[in-house]
């Protein structure tokens, strides 16, 4: 298994970190989770967009180009043959003494990636799984993917905790987005999802569900909902990069429409696999 670190491929033995990174000392870095699909990068331009925004924000220079990052994770699913699976990558601001300032100019950025092979989850797909609600104690700036995710580290194991499959979080009521993924409902035939603000992380496979809405002439709004409204919703999803689109079947304990995977849930994710497999 090879690993990309800084501009070399290396075996993940010999990778190494320095304990001064500061990634390791304040989740100080930014990083991207890619989809592969048939040994192919799954809508890369969408993640490099964010990456830049999140890299800029936080004022973390990137250290190549995106081109050159594009040939690079290309080489790296190439390396290790991946067809099926994910690219995850990070960035932090690189190492030195323990400090809250940005370190010295010269102190160099550190990027890492390596690839997973993961199968896509055929079955949880096709059976749903149960959420549960929290507080959304996040900080304000969510739009940003960041390394710094212990509340939603939290809430996740919250969730396995009481025997769910993911937590959806809410802001007094309001609901934003999951511990790992972005959170859909349908409801009298239309989809609301909140919006793409400061809130919640502007997820990839949230903007390919919309256009998929849009082909398929499913009238949808990115507008903010109630843990009220999901409850009377007829369907609920989750779309992320290793969930696709789940259904979510029940939340906090309540059978959400029918309490099985619903009819426009379903033509999401056929539109989804004709898009991945097309
Ligand atoms: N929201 C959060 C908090 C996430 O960590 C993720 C990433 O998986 C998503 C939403 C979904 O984003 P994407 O579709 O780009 O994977």
């Amino acid at each position: 298994n090879l690993y990309l670190y800084q501009n070399q491929f290396l075996p993940k033995e010999q990778v190494s970190i320095s304990p001064d990174d500061r990634g390791y000392y304040f989740g100080d870095g930014v990083y991207e989770v890619f989809r592969v699909y048939n040994g192919n990068l799954f809508e890369p331009e969408g993640h490099y967009r964010r990456l830049e925004k999140s890299a800029r924000e936080v004022r973390i220079p990137l250290p190549y180009s995106l081109e050159r990052l594009h040939q690079y994770l290309t080489e790296l699913i190439q390396a290790n043959h991946l067809q099926e699976g994910t690219v995850y990558m990070q960035i932090t601001r690189g190492a030195a003494p323990r400090a809250h300032p940005f370190p010295p100019t010269h102190t160099e950025p550190v990027l890492m990636a390596f690839c997973n092979e993961i199968a896509r989850p055929k079955s949880t797909m096709e059976q749903g799984i149960t959420a549960i609600t929290a507080d959304d104690i996040r900080w304000l700036r969510c739009d940003l993917k960041t390394l710094n995710l212990l509340a939603n580290v939290m809430a996740k194991q919250h969730a396995l905790d009481q025997g769910a499959g993911e937590v959806i979080l809410h802001r007094n009521g309001t609901i934003t987005e999951c511990s790992a993924s972005n959170f859909m409902i349908i409801k009298e035939g239309e989809l609301f999802t909140h919006p793409a603000n400061n809130l919640i992380l502007h997820g990839i496979t949230r903007e390919v569900v919309l256009r998929l809405a849009r082909n398929l002439d499913i009238v949808y709004h990115e507008r903010t909902f109630t843990i009220e409204d999901l409850l009377s919703a007829e369907e609920a999803f989750i779309s992320g990069t290793t969930v696709e689109v789940t259904p979510i079947i029940s939340v906090d304990g309540r059978r959400i429409g029918t309490g099985r995977p619903g009819p426009v849930t379903r033509k999401l994710q056929q539109a989804f696999e004709q898009l991945i497999n097309g």
